[in-house]
């Protein structure tokens, strides 16, 4: 069964988002737990951990369709060793609420170098971080988001990803979000049924298909290897419907949340209708 859901606001708390998920007809979703744009943050009560996990047992949304978003502010990979203490800090804070709402992943976009260190250094230095906080708590999976590759954010090809992977001590908490508007972006044709299957092998082969966690399904406004990280609503970028098409008959997208953060709200509920009516088609 595919989940397919948006990346929904949590205006009214935590507790808010299984609501707006469940109006919208959508069966995952996507949340920040957190203010996204501020370092400091309210810790979560026991009422709002209550609401929220009655709210998703009302609506049927267990852990595998839940997948929270860090904060934007964080680079695990920042040089500044002040950067760095604080990334790492809200970094622990965004996993420790996964674990308070009982939630078992949390999307993150790995880290930039800003010029001030090579690839190589900058991914050694997410990967650490990882480690740590990974040390410090349990049950909660980090999952890797790919980027577009703007500015100095890394994550942007496979082989990145495989380097910071290969550097975590336990395997077994570290998992992949493919954005498919990124990793367009980044060079990877998902457009096309020969460049779709080309880049699934080639994430198996250097990443491995076992660490698929999620993806976020975007189309696209600027084109292929644009380095440009712009989302269009479904079909009307340059992705196009027949990369939906695909992604709903593909079995290896059953099981994983599957978000949209396309960016017109007004119709997730009719992109969402639409890829379920894809998703049922196939069977
Ligand atoms: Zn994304
Ligand atoms: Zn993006």
């Amino acid at each position: 069964m595919k989940y397919i859901g948006a990346h929904v606001p949590v205006s009214d708390g935590v507790a808010s988002a299984p609501l707006y998920a469940g109006a919208i007809g959508a069966t995952a979703f996507a949340l920040f737990t957190r203010n996204p744009s501020r370092w400091k943050s309210e810790p979560l009560t026991d009422e709002d951990v209550e609401a929220f996990k009655a709210n998703c047992r009302s609506f049927g949304y267990t852990p595998a369709q839940i997948l929270p978003h860090d904060s934007y502010l964080i680079n695990l990979g920042a040089k500044d060793p002040k950067k760095l203490f604080m990334s790492r800090m809200a970094f622990l804070d965004e996993m420790q609420r996964c674990e308070q709402l009982g939630l078992t992943m949390l999307n993150f976009h790995p880290g930039s170098h800003l010029n001030e260190m090579t690839e190589s250094e900058c991914l050694a230095r997410i990967a650490s971080s990882i480690n740590k906080t990974l040390d410090k708590t349990s049950g909660v999976k980090a999952v890797i988001e790919n980027t577009a590759g703007q500015g100095s954010n890394l994550g942007f090809s496979f082989g990145q990803i495989a380097e910071i992977i290969d550097r975590i001590e336990d395997k077994s908490r570290v998992g992949v979000c493919i954005d498919s508007c990124h990793a367009y972006a980044a060079g990877y044709d998902l457009a096309t049924s020969e460049g779709y299957e080309a880049t699934w092998a080639e994430f198996d082969r250097v990443i491995g298909l076992e660490y698929l966690s999620a993806m976020h399904i975007n189309d696209s406004k600027k084109g292929l290897g644009s380095r440009v990280d712009r989302h269009a609503p479904m079909g009307d970028g340059t992705l196009g419907m027949h990369f939906f098409e695909m992604l709903m008959a593909d079995p290896r997208m059953d099981s994983i949340p599957l978000i949209l953060e396309t960016p017109d709200d007004t119709r997730w509920a009719s992109e969402i209708s639409t890829l379920k009516q894809l998703a049922s088609s196939e069977k």
